[in-house]
């Protein structure tokens, strides 16, 4: 059966998103430019927020200390080796904040992998608090040129989270940024986290009525990972009957759930989160890769017989 995002696969895959908009395979390089974070740097607030530790979340080959020139030729001669298979690059400025400095100096800090012949697009991670229109329609011209893609974390749809866990900005916020960089025809992302603490499985099913009516392009959805010495291990260890841990067959069986309500036309660019286990406080999933965990996603969905979307009317 072919479902109505073009191919046979149970949900709109990021896969087949760029196989169709590019012709070949693609690969994400993962940049760390050297940007800071509004929420660390006393722009929005301090600490950041609870859950974070960016060295969690970069592979080990981008670091600030190399030039985004080096990063990007590191990443692909570590893809050509290691999957070879790549026709194309996207540059994903991924760590911190991606927006989070003035224009002129966003456009510097851009334009290696703008002009690099091998990336076809860049990827922009950032705080939907850390934008602006003036940023926006530089991104909005860039767009006639290459693939532009800005990722934004929502983490929660719920005020009373994001408060907890020390976001610094709202869910209307988050919205608002949203609206603003899809009505500029700028592919947009959204990143959801699911156990974060108050928060339970029927809130999150819920959830998905207002994330469908946003106009999104994509998702991005992660487990809530409790890394070693956060605030969020210390919030664990204060109140654990707040947290939701999922095991690994429990994930896989919500998440499905959560497939079944998300709108179809959203490109669910990942189902779940991976770090490295050294760095997690509670590792209930063992060492299994994402990669694992998506074929067991799907495996159920064939289980079930069930699809992206189904449940909507
Ligand atoms: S998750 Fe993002 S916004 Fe929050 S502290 Fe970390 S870098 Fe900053």
């Amino acid at each position: 059966m072919t479902y109505s995002w073009g191919d046979s696969r149970r949900f709109n895959s990021y896969k087949r998103f760029l196989l169709q908009k590019f012709g070949t395979r693609v690969q994400k390089l993962t940049i760390d430019a050297g940007f800071s974070c509004p929420n660390r740097d006393g722009t929005v607030g301090v600490g950041g927020c609870t859950f974070c530790l960016n060295d969690a979340f970069n592979p080990s080959y981008c670091s600030p200390q190399k030039s985004v020139v080096q990063q990007l030729e590191e990443g692909i001669e570590f893809h050509q080796n290691r999957y070879r298979r790549a026709g194309a690059y996207l540059a994903y400025f991924q760590a911190f904040s991606n927006t989070h400095a003035p224009l002129e100096r966003l456009r510097e800090l851009y334009q290696p992998a703008i002009e690099h012949p091998l990336v076809k697009g860049i990827v922009i991670g950032t705080r939907p608090d850390c934008i602006s229109a003036e940023k926006l329609d530089f991104f909005a011209e860039l767009q006639k040129k290459m693939f532009v893609s800005i990722e934004y974390g929502v983490e929660s749809c719920h005020n009373a989270t994001l408060e907890r866990i020390n976001r610094g900005h709202s869910f209307e916020c988050a919205c608002e940024a949203i609206r603003q960089t899809a009505a500029r025809g700028i592919h947009c992302a959204a990143h959801f986290i699911y156990g974060l603490p108050g928060e339970t499985p029927t809130m999150w099913l819920d959830d998905l009525a207002t994330i469908n009516q946003l106009p999104l392009n994509g998702v991005k959805f992660h487990q809530l990972q409790i890394i070693k010495g956060t605030a969020m291990q210390h919030d664990f260890e204060t109140n654990p009957a707040d947290f939701f841990p999922f095991t690994q067959a429990a994930y896989v069986d919500f998440i499905v759930q959560v497939a079944e309500r998300l709108n179809p036309s959203f490109v669910v660019e990942r189902f779940a989160g991976e770090v490295p286990p050294r760095f997690l406080y509670v590792n209930n999933w063992g060492l299994t890769r994402y990669d694992v965990v998506l074929q067991q996603i799907e495996a159920r969905m064939t289980q079930l017989d069930t699809y992206q979307g189904r449940l909507l009317k």
